[in-house]
């Protein structure tokens, strides 16, 4: 496009990246060690995320949309400042020395989008330059630090700074203008390693894992959601990582990726390459082993038929649900629909959605879990700022999280509710609720939930009969501990091991420096666990274990002893855990369960396991 040929509407300037410089001669060998997430080894160049200055191509404007363009900007100042607001009230988490350092560079960045000479400026382009918001931005930014960088004076290291800080906030303008996501990976090759600080949720869902073949972090734990996704996805991958980020990393460096033993191999040696290399056939021979258990039943060799159902994080994981064989989709975290995103979802557009994945499993069972926002899964990163409430919490996980967030926001709860039961008619579907803790809740949730069933009914809707029922999430010691008096409200029970270790231990699931202490083999977990599962079978609920722990085949023994019968996982975890479901005796598994139930020691309790009879390889050893 010339410089000033006038887009049509709709199409104003993405920024271009520009192009990666080629590698430069290798250096010596490293190793990063960190947290093994997501089985599997890539092999690659690797990429940061951190954002390139973005090259916006100089765009005019007609001057009738002089009004629509300033408006454009104000919402992105709007969205910007609201961005690091958020920022600003989480640096109440970190060590008081490193609140000095950065509130005042964010108490810099927002004074800049008020009434600036930043964005006096910028306005000015619009109006009188007739140029495009993203235009007036990038060049005026550009103005400002040239300005800075030529003030006479002894402090050039300063200067910079100031510079630097302009374009930083160019850029997150930019950003919001186009709708980019805080972190956007269209601009990495084919087949690269991903490297990044720190990945949200958010960040992950908009990765393609046909392009990109491995991701470490520096920042994250083996439970926390961006894990959960990238298991999804069938990355291999490596969080927590200390030293992984863009200034350690030669953009296109050869990495490797040991998603199995936790490890980052950057400008590797010969050997350590030809080692990934046939490491990635073994795998590769291996996943295909596996594959062949598709048709195969999960049932033990005395006769015990267990459910294996997947979890479902993306749409795009279905196709890795039909290969695996899961009977089901036993958990469906809806908060995909509203990550990435200015608006939320309507009645109808969730209909679609749930509609075609309900369709999609042809007549097997969908669990559709309703939006589980709050905690870690509210997202700088998403683009939907200001679709749901932000709260700046000092606890985000103990606050306003799961069905809390919901009964405060019926307009929310009804709405997807009413698209599920719409959706149900394509096929069986149940509902459940994240983050229950109390009675109240699972009752009140049943009240909106007929009223929506009558609301549907009034308006002529078709619905199934029987309608879906309605479950809870076991992930919080009060309902675990409560879960023989939630049965009477609950038609079923999903156990979520991942937010119930979390909270028993008071761990959090995603932080890397706790993650030794995040042990679902604690007693105290395996408790919760068991107290939850014999609860359901004395009332007849049916009951399911849909957290990590039910992935790992090591653990199918003790969960099968425990009385459950039912699991849900991601996908790729589906035939390991058939093929150890299918070397077990559910008798044997019972005695087993009692002699670890005895223990107190989580190191004890993983040694029976390990030593289990015929003992189960790793998730993906
Ligand atoms: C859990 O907490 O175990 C669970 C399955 O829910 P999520 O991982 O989505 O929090
Ligand atoms: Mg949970």
């Amino acid at each position: 496009m010339s410089r000033t040929e006038t887009p049509p509407r709709g199409q104003r300037p993405r920024p271009r990246r520009s192009q990666a410089p080629p590698p430069r001669r290798a250096a010596p060998e490293q190793i990063f060690h960190g947290i093994a997430v997501s089985p599997g080894i890539a092999i690659g160049p690797a990429f940061g995320t951190s954002e390139p200055p973005a090259e916006v191509s100089h765009h005019k404007i007609p001057a009738a949309d002089i009004e629509a363009e300033g408006a454009r900007l104000e919402a992105a100042i709007a969205q910007s400042r609201k961005q690091l607001g958020k920022l600003r009230a989480r640096l109440s988490l970190l060590p008081e020395d490193s609140q000095a350092e950065i509130a005042p560079l964010i108490d810099a960045y927002i004074r800049m989008l008020g009434p600036s000479r930043l964005v006096r400026g910028i306005r000015r382009r619009i109006t009188e330059g007739l140029v495009a918001a993203e235009t007036a931005v990038t060049e005026e930014a550009d103005a400002i630090a040239a300005a800075i960088l030529a003030t006479a004076g002894d402090d050039s290291t300063g200067r910079r700074r100031r510079a630097d800080e302009v374009h930083e906030i160019a850029r997150r303008l930019i950003r919001n203008l186009t709708r980019q996501p805080y972190q956007s990976f269209s601009s990495l090759p084919d087949g690269a390693v991903l490297l990044a600080e720190q990945l949200r949720p958010a960040d992950v869902a908009l990765i393609d894992p046909s392009r990109i073949v491995g991701v470490a972090a520096a920042v994250g734990g083996r439970e926390g959601h961006t894990a959960v996704l990238l298991r999804a996805l069938g990355l291999p991958a490596v969080l927590g990582a200390a030293g992984i980020a863009e200034e350690t990393v030669r953009p296109g460096a050869v990495a490797i990726i040991d998603g199995t033993a936790g490890t980052i191999t950057l400008d590797p040696s010969e050997e350590s390459l030809a080692a990934a290399r046939r490491a990635v056939s073994a795998f590769a021979r291996e996943r295909a082993r596996l594959g062949r258990l598709r048709r195969l039943s999960a049932e033990t060799i005395d006769g015990q038929a267990i459910e294996l159902q997947a979890n479902l994080e993306l749409p795009r994981e279905l196709p890795l649900i039909a290969q695996s064989g899961a009977a089901g989709i036993g958990l469906l975290r809806s908060e995909f629909l509203f990550m990435n995103r200015e608006d939320l979802p309507d009645e109808d557009a969730q209909t679609d959605h749930y509609r075609g994945i309900v369709e999609a499993m042809a007549g097997d069972p969908v669990t559709i879990r309703v939006l589980d926002w709050g905690g870690e899964k509210e997202a700088e990163s998403s683009g939907g700022e200001g679709i749901l409430p932000g709260f700046a919490e000092a606890n985000p996980a103990l606050g306003m999280r799961g069905i809390r967030l919901l009964l405060q926001r019926p307009d929310l709860f009804e709405t997807q509710l009413a698209a599920i039961l719409r959706a149900a008619i394509a096929g069986p579907v149940r509902i459940l609720l994240p983050m229950v803790t109390s009675l109240a809740e699972v009752r009140a949730a049943r009240e909106t939930y007929e009223r929506v069933v009558r609301r549907l009914r009034r308006r002529g809707e078709r619905l199934p009969e029987p309608l879906p029922p309605l479950g809870i999430m076991i992930e919080t010691p009060g309902a675990a501990l409560a879960a023989d008096a939630l049965a009477f409200e609950a038609d079923f029970f999903a156990i979520g091991t991942n937010d119930l270790a979390m909270y028993a231990l008071a761990v959090d699931r995603s932080a890397a420096d706790v993650a030794a202490l995040y042990d679902p083999l604690h007693p105290a977990v395996l408790r919760l666990v068991q107290f939850a599962t014999e609860a359901a079978l004395r009332t007849r609920r049916p009951v399911s274990a849909c957290g990590e722990m039910a992935a790992n085949p090591c653990f199918t023994p003790l969960l099968i002893g425990l009385g459950l019968r039912s699991f849900s996982m991601n996908a790729s975890a589906v035939p390991r855990v058939k093929q150890a479901i299918r070397a077990l005796r559910a008798d044997d598994c019972a005695r087993f369960a009692h002699r670890v139930m005895e223990r107190g020691d989580p190191d004890e309790i993983r040694a029976m396991i390990d030593s289990f009879p015929g003992g189960f390889p790793g998730p993906e050893s």
